[in-house]
C-alpha cells in the first residue's frame, strides 16, 4: 500500500455541504427542546463533518484500503487460522428468516433458527466426539473460562472444594493461565521436552488432589501433536482432575482424531477460526464448547432441545453455572459456520485438515533450509521458526516482520509461543494456493539475503505502509479513538 495524501472526513468538511436527501416530513414536525424536557435533547449541535456523497464514500474507501486482511493476501498468523471466508456463508446469514428475528420472540415463530442451532450443535458434537455442546460462548477464552467454571462447580457438587490448581503447559496461549485465573484457579505450569511435547515426567511431578483440570491445545501452540495424550489423560484423571482441550487450532485434526476420544472431558472451538467466521477485526467471535456427560448438567443455561420436531430453549437446568453471554449467543456466527459445514460435509472437512497440515509441512520444509527451525518432527496444521540466525546478523524477527509488510504479506505470529527464541509462528490454512506458498518462500529467503547483504533495508521496513514503527505498548493502552484537531 502506497503512503498516500489521506485526509480524514473532518479535514474533508465544508460548511454547508451535506450528503443526504431525506424524503419530506410525514409527520406533523414538534419543537424537540419546547416537547421533551426530561433533559436529554443537546443544547449545542454535535460538531459533525459536513461532507458531500463522493467524498464520504472516499473517506471510508480510503480507510479500508488502510486496513490489511485475507482478502488483501498472505496471512500467516499463527494460532489464528485466517483462512477464507466463503461468501455464501455471508448470503445465508443476510436471509431475512434469520437477521430479521427478535431474541424476545417466541420460540413457535422462530423454528428455523432454533432448528439450525440445534443441527449446529449436533454436528460439533459429531466432529468433537463430545456428549453435549453449548453454542452460547462469545469467543475462544470465554470457552475456556466457561469450561473451567463447570469444571469448578462439577467438583464442589462432589463436596470436592479444595482443587484449585489448573496445569497449563509453557508452550500454551496466553488465554489458558489468563482464564484460569479468572475463573479462581492458580496456574500451575508444565513443561515442554526436547521434542516440544508436554514432558510427561513432569506432569506426573505436578499432579495431586489439588489438581482441577489440565489444559490442553492438541496440536500444541508449535503445531506439533501430543502422542502421549491418552497416558496424560490417565495421569490427570487418576488423582480426579478433569481434560479441558482448548480447540482453537482443530483446523489440523478435522475428521481424524477428536478430543473426546482422547480421553477429554471438555472442549472449546473457534467457530471463528476453524468454522470461518470472519475474524481479525471482522469480528464477533464464538466459542462453543463441547463436554462429556458427567459435565452436561453445569451446562450454561438456556439449552435448544428438540422434542417430536418441535424446539425450545431449556432453562431447567438446577446445576447449570448461569448464562454466559446474553440471549443465546451470537447466533450470526452459528449461520456461517452451519453453512460452511454443511457446503463442507464430512469429507470436505476432512480434506481441509490434510491440506492444512500440507501446506504448513511444504512451508516448513522449504523455509527451514534459511531458518532455525528447533522441532524437526513433521507438523499439523503450523510450524515455529526460530529467527535467531538472523539475530546474529542483527535483524531480529520484528524486523523481518515489518519486512513482509513491504511484500504486501501479513507477518506470522511473533515472539509467541515463548519458549522458542525470536519466534515465528506460521500457520498458511488451506485456503491457499501453491503459488502463494511459493512466493513466501522466495520473500523469506529474499529477507535472509537482505539481512546479510543490505540490513538496513530490513531494519527500517516498512517503506511502503501508511504508518511505519509503532509503538505498541501506547497504541494498546493509549488508544486514540476519535479524531483529534491538530493545532
Ligand atoms: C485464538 C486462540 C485462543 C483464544 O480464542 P479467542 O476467540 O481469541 O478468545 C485460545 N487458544 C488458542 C490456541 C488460540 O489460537
Amino acid at each position: 500500500m502506497a503512503k498516500e495524501n489521506f485526509p480524514l472526513i473532518f479535514e474533508r468538511s465544508q460548511e454547508g455541504r451535506t450528503s443526504y436527501n431525506l424524503p419530506a416530513l410525514d409527520v406533523p414536525e414538534v419543537d424537540l427542546e419546547e416537547e421533551i424536557t426530561d433533559g436529554y435533547v443537546r443544547k449545542v449541535d454535535a460538531e459533525l463533518p459536513e461532507v458531500d456523497e463522493l467524498e464520504l464514500m472516499r473517506h471510508y474507501t480510503g480507510l479500508s484500503n488502510r486496513n490489511y486482511g485475507i482478502l488483501s493476501g498472505f496471512y500467516p498468523l499463527g494460532s489464528c487460522t485466517m483462512k477464507y471466508n466463503p461468501v455464501i456463508n455471508e448470503d445465508v446469514a443476510r436471509l431475512p428468516g434469520f437477521s430479521h428475528i427478535h431474541p424476545y420472540q417466541d420460540t413457535s415463530t422462530v423454528q428455523g433458527a432454533l432448528e439450525m442451532m440445534y443441527d449446529l450443535q449436533v454436528h460439533l458434537e459429531e466432529i468433537t466426539g463430545m456428549h453435549e455442546i453449548s453454542l452460547q460462548p462469545a469467543a475462544g477464552s470465554q470457552g475456556e473460562w466457561t469450561s473451567l467454571m463447570m469444571i469448578k462447580a462439577f467438583h464442589e457438587s462432589n463436596g470436592d472444594f479444595d482443587r484449585d490448581e489448573v496445569i497449563v503447559p509453557d508452550s500454551a496461549h496466553g488465554t489458558n493461565p489468563a482464564s484460569a485465573t479468572i475463573a479462581g484457579f492458580k496456574t500451575i505450569e508444565v513443561k515442554s521436552n526436547d521434542k516440544g511435547l508436554v514432558d510427561v515426567e513432569d506432569l506426573k511431578r505436578v499432579v495431586n488432589d489439588k489438581t482441577a483440570a489440565l489444559m490442553l491445545t492438541n496440536p500444541n501452540t508449535l503445531g506439533l501433536f501430543e502422542t502421549e495424550i491418552t497416558e496424560m489423560a490417565e495421569i490427570v484423571h487418576g488423582v480426579g482432575g478433569k481434560l479441558f482441550y482448548d480447540g482453537a487450532n482443530l483446523n489440523a485434526i478435522m475428521g481424524y482424531s477428536r478430543p473426546g476420544d482422547m480421553g477429554f472431558d471438555a472442549v472449546h472451538l473457534n467457530l471463528h477460526k476453524t468454522f470461518t467466521g470472519p475474524h481479525g477485526g471482522g469480528g464477533p467471535g464464538s466459542g462453543p464448547i463441547g463436554v462429556s456427560k458427567e459435565l452436561a448438567p453445569f451446562l450454561p443455561k438456556p439449552v435448544v432441545r428438540e422434542k417430536d420436531g418441535v424446539y425450545d430453549f431449556n432453562y431447567d437446568l438446577p446445576q447449570s453455572i448461569g448464562n454466559v453471554k446474553s440471549y443465546y449467543g451470537n447466533f450470526g456466527i452459528y449461520l456461517r459456520a452451519y453453512t460452511y459445514i454443511r457446503t463442507m460435509g464430512a469429507e470436505g472437512l476432512k480434506r481441509v485438515s490434510e491440506y492444512a497440515v500440507l501446506n504448513a509441512n511444504y512451508l516448513m520444509r522449504n523455509l527451514e533450509k534459511e531458518y532455525e527451525l528447533p522441532f524437526t518432527q513433521h507438523c499439523k496444521h503450523e510450524f515455529v521458526l526460530s529467527g535467531s540466525k538472523q539475530k546474529e546478523k542483527g535483524v531480529r524477527t520484528s524486523d523481518i516482520a515489518k519486512r513482509l509488510i513491504d511484500n504486501n504479506i501479513h507477518p506470522p505470529t511473533v515472539y509467541f509461543p515463548l519458549i522458542v527464541d525470536e519466534a515465528m509462528m506460521i500457520e498458511p490454512t488451506e485456503t491457499e494456493s501453491k503459488e502463494t506458498l511459493d512466493n513466501f518462500i522466495s520473500v523469506m529467503n529474499e529477507i535472509n539475503k537482505e539481512a546479510e547483504e543490505n540490513p538496513d533495508v530490513v531494519l527500517d521496513a516498512p517503506h511502503n505502509a501508511t504508518v511505519g514503527r509503532l509503538d505498541e505498548t501506547q497504541a494498546a493502552r493509549k488508544p486514540v479513538l476519535r479524531y483529534q484537531k491538530e493545532d
